[in-house]
């Protein structure tokens, strides 16, 4: 397996950005001075031109939404938080502008080499690792079963809708399977929060599998409830659950 390349401090200037949702905003940035190089489910750290509440300059931490490519181009998703001093200073970027980073950083990572199939558990931006990490794994010629477990609040919420069901199409052993919390009447898929859903669904891969792995991504209330699910309900080790918090 390669290494996890070291951070570094650089200028990420903003190239395109659109609104995909009514909070979450997809911005593509490029590393200025040359290519990016970081591995699926890393994150950077922009360092805003902003103080906290304790007067430290204010940092926040995005995961990588792209899968590496060899580029200086890498792609955010990011939701905007009510009077959230960071979010709302993306939001408000327009292309051109540059900002201060240091990446990649974590360790939230698959092993490449030999990779266990996954059942990935996210609700809202914390589907953006995940979403790296499939493209990361089909550009390697993976076939194991990947399935994503994703809540959000309306089906207007669903990020990346039209390509993950593309790549559902395309490679069968690609799954998405929405839940709504906030479903309309006519809504004929899974409702509820993930927590809800995650039992059966890891039953299912589990019993087509000999040893998956889950991976959770979001908030940290919802990071907590499913791990309780998998490891004290479901008795999998601490080796075969993997959490990144958002916080
Ligand atoms: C490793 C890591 C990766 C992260 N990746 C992303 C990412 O890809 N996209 C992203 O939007 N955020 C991500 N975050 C969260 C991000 O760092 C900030 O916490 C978030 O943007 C809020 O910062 P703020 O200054 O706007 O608001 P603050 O005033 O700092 O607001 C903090 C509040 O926002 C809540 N919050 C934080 N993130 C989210 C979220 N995504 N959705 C809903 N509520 C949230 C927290 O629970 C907390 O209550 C990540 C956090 C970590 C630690």
């Amino acid at each position: 397996m390669t290494h996890p390349h070291p951070p570094e401090t650089f200028g990420a200037r903003l190239v395109e950005t659109s609104l995909a949702t009514e909070r979450v905003r997809l911005m593509t940035f490029e590393r200025e001075g040359g290519p990016f190089h970081f591995r699926a489910g890393q994150w950077v750290n922009f360092h805003f031109p902003l103080k906290d509440e304790k007067g430290h300059p204010l940092h926040r931490a995005y995961s990588i939404a792209s899968a590496p490519g060899g580029t200086s181009r890498f792609e955010l998703a990011i939701t905007h938080v009510n009077a959230g001093p960071g979010s709302e200073f993306l939001h408000a970027m327009r292309p051109g502008e540059v900002l201060e980073a240091r990446g990649p950083q974590g360790t939230f990572l698959r092993p490449l080499d030999a990779p266990a199939p996954a059942l990935f558990v996210a609700t809202g931006t914390g589907l953006a690792p995940f979403r790296a990490m499939v493209h990361d794994a089909i550009a390697a010629g993976r076939k194991e079963r990947l399935w994503v477990l994703f809540g959000v609040r309306t089906p207007q919420d669903v990020l990346w809708e039209a390509e993950l069901r593309a790549l559902e199409k395309a490679h069968p052993f690609f799954r998405l399977e929405v839940t709504l919390s906030r479903p309309p009447p006519d809504w004929g898929g899974r409702r509820g929060h993930v927590q809800e859903h995650v039992r059966a669904l890891w039953a299912e891969l589990a019993a087509l599998e000999p040893a998956p792995d889950a991976w959770i991504c979001g908030v940290k209330k919802m990071l907590l409830e499913v791990r309780d699910v998998l490891r004290k309900e479901l008795g999998l080790p601490r080796a075969r659950v993997h959490a990144e918090s958002y916080g």
